[in-house]
């Protein structure tokens, strides 16, 4: 009796589990945005956030100027 409960529980858990990890890319604010790799210092930006010269990238003007663009 006491296994089946268990078994119930775990049934139980995983379908929770399963419907909350279904739920999260959808419920986020914005769904999986194409990130961008600043030149200067390599860290990744969202796209729509980072900084363009010609077919440079960078994640703020600040390191735009910095790599002497
Ligand atoms: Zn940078």
């Amino acid at each position: 009796m006491l296994k089946l409960l268990l078994l119930l529980a775990a049934v139980i858990g995983g379908l929770w589990w399963f419907a909350r990890a279904g739920r999260r890319p959808r419920s986020s604010a914005s769904p999986a945005e194409a990130m961008a790799r600043c030149e200067y210092c390599n860290v990744h930006v969202p796209d729509s956030e980072a900084v363009r010269s010609d077919d440079h990238t960078f994640c703020s003007d600040e390191h735009r100027r910095a790599a002497g663009y």
